[in-house]
């Protein structure tokens, strides 16, 4: 019987989990099945326990499970420690044990995927929530030569950058009159079609704005190209997380160019 895995989140019936987690079972040759489990509010602990008990090896966590996640381990590696978070479940352990594949598939996609350099870059990362507690430390660690966190809720930005040296926090206020080579939106504004109340400027020469949304052109991303900037959504980063996941979870890499292409395709 193939080996048990699945994203569990809510909602979750959207994902493109299963369907990628699929394609690189075909080209890497392993013998597993991926599900998406719904786990309705409160519920989280129980169904990864029911899942478990069945049988199942691993679990990807999304939205809005990450924090809970992380409190349900046993134990985790440095990466998931450093967020807080989990996006990634070892199952067939005596213990539950958590992993954080979001700031290796982001600075991946940026990295091999887009090209682009982190070394020297200054960086801003909107957002303080799940997803940007994932990736702030890959990105420091990439070489980034500045990283200011700004959220809606300054409390929750002055909370994360405190975890990584050199990390500033502010409102977005205060991001007038300062401009980035790279400006990762890591809320959840776009999802209700919202934008956040950014200030004019934020770009410089040649910078790339990144949502990590995909699947909609955001209001950031249209504002961000009407500033003259590049533009890229979370598709990519959704595609080499997976990777990553599946590389902790079967010990090979799969190869993201024909997935992500054929995603990108429609
Ligand atoms: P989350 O934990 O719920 O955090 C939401 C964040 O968005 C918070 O910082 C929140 O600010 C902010 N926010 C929400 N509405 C806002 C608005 N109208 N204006 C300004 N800020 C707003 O969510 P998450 O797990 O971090 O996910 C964030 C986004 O990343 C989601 O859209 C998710 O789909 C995406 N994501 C993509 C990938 C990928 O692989 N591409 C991976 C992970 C996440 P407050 O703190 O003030 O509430």
């Amino acid at each position: 019987m193939a080996d048990r895995y699945g994203v569990i989140g809510h909602p979750v019936a959207h994902s493109k989990s299963p369907w990628i987690h699929a394609q690189f079972a075909r080209a890497t040759g392993e013998d597993i099945a991926y599900e998406a489990i719904d786990a309705p509010p409160e519920g989280f602990v129980v169904a990864v326990e029911a899942f478990r008990a069945a049988g199942g090896k691993g679990l990807n966590v999304t939205l809005p499970y990450k924090g809970e996640a992380y409190r349900y381990c046993a134990g985790s590696t440095a990466r998931a420690a450093a967020a807080q978070a989990v996006n990634t479940l070892l199952l067939d352990r005596e213990r539950p044990f958590g992993d954080n594949t979001d700031g290796v598939g982001l600075v991946r996609d940026l990295t091999v995927n887009l090209g682009r350099r982190l070394q020297g870059a200054q960086v801003l990362l909107l957002g303080a929530g799940g997803a940007a507690q994932g990736v702030l430390a890959p990105l420091a660690e990439a070489g980034a030569a500045g990283i200011v966190v700004a959220n809606r809720t300054l409390a929750r930005a002055q909370a994360l950058a405190a975890r990584v040296p050199g990390a500033a926090a502010c409102g977005f206020d205060a991001l007038a009159g300062r401009a980035f080579d790279l400006v990762v939106n890591a809320t959840s504004a776009g999802l209700s079609g919202e934008l956040p109340r950014l200030p004019q400027g934020l770009f410089r020469p040649g910078a790339l704005a990144y949502d990590m949304l995909y699947g909609r052109d955001t209001e950031f991303l249209a504002m961000a190209r009407a500033a003259g900037a590049a533009t890229r959504d979370g598709l990519g980063m959704l595609v080499e997380q997976a990777a990553e996941s599946f590389l902790v979870w079967r010990g090979v890499r799969p190869d993201t160019r024909a997935v992500l292409a054929a995603l990108r395709a429609g």
